[in-house]
């Protein structure tokens, strides 16, 4: 795919200003790990497993980082194995344990605010025969230990608890829920991903069996992982084949990524020393926000040892998050709706849910998550830019038509544009409006000419999130008449069945 497919995103975003507050995504790689891995794709190409001198530097590069990663966690370097990133770690334990356990136990016990690389990978091992239970939460997020200790029975083989959550960055006494499931004879899974380099991570002190690791959440790449296994913990490979790692996980080792990663956590020191200047950032964001609007909601932990120091959760209401993201984006701000790998999808999130959000709230909050590089100029800027989205000054604005009234009027109106923006895997899970023209949206400023300036554009895409970005640049191209669909085409399909049985997926145009 060539670079320039992907331009039209300069036009998405209008200010030359760029503010990155979604660190929890993702973060940016550091030059000290950028230049380890350039060095070493440049000069340390050798395979580790063979045996003559250049295959034994890299195997030597692929050590190294394995001490550094160990030294951040706490561990012996025997314990780390190296994977191809966090959801391939949580998979491998999930998966490994249960092959172990059954049909002897049957039972998993898993906080509900995990990442989706567990709560899907729990759905899937229930048709596997794995019963899932959920453990009760407080207010903010936190296990609720007496319910928990209820739980724990002879059936159950694990716990998995995500030691700070993505989403509203809260924290769980991992010590002690480890203690309880011990006293039980239950392994514990933590999902250690967040917590990397934002606050001390001691896998030996906590007591914990297994535990998850992402290079790329902590200026690492992306595309390398972590596992964390206890010595002397049952563990058989997920990924079949030749020997390496020490059997755990077959597949040449990227060494790079792996170097890379091991640079990442030798700054580890670094990353923690500055997350009292990070917390007093995210603080004085939440002062600015009630400032401007005191009815909004946290939903992070307020006490220190409770949250991440990087992370915001907010409810504003009557705001729905999409609007405020695309009005964010426009000035050149990122945040987030709930973790990244639930954008585009139409689904308040699960984790706000459990911590007794409505749907309504839910798709009314955003995550801020601040970094290294966040000044106090960007939260100053942030917060301006929020205040002039709920004082209504919208630069651009996109109309959004609620699902339930995209009816035939609309439809099939001559002077209607239908836009279909989705990828061509979400085009397979659904049909699409009457009428569509699918565009490929990294092709979008390339079809921009075709578009008719003199018709009602209706964006459509699965969730209601995306659309409304490209309506917002479509706005900002000059058309004047663009709509999106609030909730997008998942909506429609529920709320207008008897259309979607109707018409959907008749006189589609591929562009
Ligand atoms: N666990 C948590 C808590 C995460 O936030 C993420 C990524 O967002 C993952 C697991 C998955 O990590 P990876 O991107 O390495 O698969």
């Amino acid at each position: 795919m060539k670079l320039g497919q992907f331009e039209f995103l300069k036009y998405v975003f209008r200010s030359k200003r760029q503010v990155y507050l979604d660190h929890n995504a993702t973060t940016s790689v550091s030059r000290r790990v950028r230049h380890t891995m350039n060095r070493i794709l440049k000069y340390h190409y050798g395979n580790p497993s063979s045996l003559y001198k250049i295959a034994g530097r890299s195997a030597g590069l692929i050590e190294q980082a394995r001490h550094r990663v160990a030294d951040a966690i706490h561990a012996d370097p025997l314990e780390v194995c190296f994977t191809g990133c966090a959801t391939e770690s949580n998979n491998a334990v999930l998966k490994s344990l249960s092959t172990y356990f059954l049909p002897k136990k049957k039972k998993i016990i898993s906080s509900p605010i995990e990442h989706h690389s567990v709560i899907n990978t729990l759905e899937y091992l229930k048709t596997q025969g794995i019963t899932v239970e959920y453990c009760p939460l407080d207010r903010w997020g936190r296990v609720l230990l007496p319910e928990l200790e209820k739980q724990l029975d002879e059936d159950t083989f694990l716990l998995c608890c995500v030691l700070a959550n993505n989403e509203t960055g809260v924290i769980q006494d991992i010590a002690a829920i480890t203690g309880m499931a011990h006293q039980h004879d239950v392994l514990v899974l933590a999902d250690c991903v967040q917590a990397l380099g934002k606050i001390p991570v001691d896998v030996h002190e906590w007591g914990i069996d297994y535990a998850s690791f992402s290079a790329h959440k902590l200026h690492g790449p992306k595309g390398v992982g972590a596992l964390y296994v206890k010595q002397g913990s049952p563990f058989t490979a997920l990924l079949h084949g030749g020997h390496q790692e020490s059997g755990m996980r077959a597949g040449t080792e990227s060494v790079h990524n792996i170097a890379g990663f091991g640079a990442a956590c030798k700054d580890v020191g670094r990353l923690l020393a500055r997350s009292n200047r990070i917390r007093a950032l995210k603080n004085d964001m939440v002062q600015r926000l009630k400032a401007i609007k005191p009815d909004c909601m946290v939903n992070s932990p307020q006490a220190d040892e409770e949250s991440l120091p990087n992370t915001l959760s907010i409810t504003f209401n009557g705001i729905e998050n999409t609007e405020l993201m695309a009005a964010l984006n426009y000035r050149g701000i990122a945040v987030s709706a709930g973790s990244a790998c639930t954008t585009g999808d139409n689904k308040p999130s699960h984790v706000l849910k459990a911590i007794g959000l409505s749907d309504e709230a839910a798709r009314e909050t955003i995550r801020i998550s601040l970094g290294c590089g966040t000044s106090a100029q960007d939260i100053r800027y942030t917060a301006r830019v929020v205040q002039d989205h709920l004082e209504g000054q919208r630069p651009l604005l996109v109309n959004r038509i609620a699902p339930a009234q995209l009816d035939e009027t609309i439809l099939f109106d001559d002077r209607t544009y239908i836009l279909d923006i989705r990828s061509p895997g979400e085009r397979r899970k659904s049909k699409s409006l009457p009428n569509s023209h699918e565009v490929n949206p990294f092709k979008l400023k390339k079809y921009l000419h075709q578009l008719p300036k003199d018709k009602h554009i209706i964006v459509v895409c699965p969730g209601g999130g995306h659309s409304f970005i490209i309506a917002y640049y479509l706005k900002s191209q000059g058309f004047k008449n663009v709509s999106d669909v609030r909730g997008g085409l998942e909506s429609w399909k529920i709320l207008r069945s008897d259309l979607y049985r109707k018409y959907a997926g008749q006189n589609i145009t591929a562009v």
